[in-house]
């Protein structure tokens, strides 16, 4: 199986956005380097896109943000590219904690409708952790729940904090997961929620679940407590190689993280942001500001990204190869990996080896 997203060309919901073609041949991509180690994984998926002729120009846009009205907002120019090209690659942005600007990741998601976040995950051959055979795929409602942004104080000491649950956002992003099992072959949808707690906000995602799901006759639907999920994730993640999990957005942010320590760590997880006009592909991980500038950081996860973006825009000659170069060199040996996957290779060194697997 690749990383591959649900239906750039089949289904109705994520369409017909492949990349902006080029007079040269080659399609044009917003490339947002990021904070911290992103510019050093950015670089390295620069070079081995040029040394696997993929035909792709990036276009490297700035998206420091300027309060206006106290809103955080993305420089024109950067809105402008990714519109423009509706394919983009994404490095790590840092958001500052407790105070300043909105975070730009969230920024970014909502300027774009970026509804669903597909967040696959699967064991790394070569690379031994205490799980075999992890495959799972996440989906993860993007725009709302609670990264709905609405805090208050009510009184000094009390804070309130909305969680926000629409059917409108429900819908979009339990019909994707149903795409994209339908797409990827997968025979399961899995609603992952806590609505024995919260019984109406997450009550509606799981009665809208209900209702989507009779649009889908050969997808067999189910339902699961979010506590009982993770503990299943943690003793048998193998119960989830069929399925396709959705959820709302804390739940999903948190279990990919935990998915992706089944697997090695956040240095090798992938996702894509899924939208009506745009596609926007990124590393699970932030912008590492402990090894920034070091040279050690691992950029498979960007480039398993830029793989799922290949296989996005319909290029899966090229997604295919550079991802089978990426698993090759991880299980040629800990001289070619990086220190996260208990190895000595420096991003500079790994960048060449996956160059000379290709
Ligand atoms: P982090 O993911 O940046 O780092 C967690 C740990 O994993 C660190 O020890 C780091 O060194 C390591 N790590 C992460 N990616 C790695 C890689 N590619 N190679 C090797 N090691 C890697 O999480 P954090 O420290 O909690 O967050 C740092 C900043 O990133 C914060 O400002 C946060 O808001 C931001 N962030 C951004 C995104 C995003 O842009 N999508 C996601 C998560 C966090």
């Amino acid at each position: 199986r690749s990383f591959a997203t649900a239906g750039s060309s089949s289904n109705h919901i994520v369409g017909k956005y492949l990349g902006r073609p080029k007079a040269n041949g080659k399609y044009s991509v917003t490339l947002v380097p990021g904070d911290g180690i992103g510019p050093e994984i950015s670089k390295a998926v620069e070079e081995i896109y040029g040394a696997a002729d993929v035909p792709v120009d990036f276009e490297s846009v700035d998206v420091t943000p300027s309060l206006i009205n106290g809103i955080t907002t993305i420089p024109k120019p950067a809105v402008d590219s990714i519109y423009k090209n509706t394919v983009a690659l994404k490095g790590p942005l840092a958001t500052p904690i407790g105070k300043g600007h909105q975070s730009l990741n969230l920024t970014l998601r909502r300027t774009f409708g970026l509804f669903a976040n597909v967040r696959p995950c699967r064991s790394v051959e070569g690379y031994e952790t205490p799980y075999k055979d992890v495959d799972t795929v996440l989906i993860r409602e993007n725009t709302e729940g609670e990264y709905s942004g609405i805090e208050h104080i009510i009184v000094p000491g009390v804070v309130q904090s909305i969680k926000l649950i629409t059917k409108k956002a429900s819908t979009r992003v339990i019909q994707y997961a149903f795409e994209f099992a339908k797409t990827s072959g997968r025979p399961k949808v899995l609603v992952v929620h806590k609505a024995s707690i919260m019984k109406m906000s997450d009550g509606l995602f799981v009665q809208t679940a209900k209702e989507v799901g009779q649009q889908y006759p050969e997808i067999e639907l189910g339902f699961e407590l979010l506590d009982n999920t993770s503990l299943k994730l943690a003793s048998n993640p193998g119960l989830f190689k069929d399925v396709v999990m959705v959820m709302p957005n804390l739940y999903g942010d948190i279990l990919s993280d935990l998915s992706s320590g089944l697997i090695g760590g956040l240095g090798l997880t992938p996702s894509g942001n899924m939208g009506e006009k745009v596609a926007i592909f990124e590393a699970v991980h932030g912008s590492a500001p402990d090894i920034a500038g070091k040279g050690l950081a691992n950029p498979t996860a960007l480039l398993l990204s830029s793989c799922m973006m290949l296989q996005h825009m319909k290029l899966n000659k090229y997604g295919d190869k550079i991802q089978n170069a990426v698993l090759k060199t991880i299980a040629s040996g800990p001289e070619n990996r990086t220190r996260d996957l208990k190895g000595t290779a420096s991003t500079e060194h790994f960048t060449r080896a996956v160059i000379d697997n290709l």
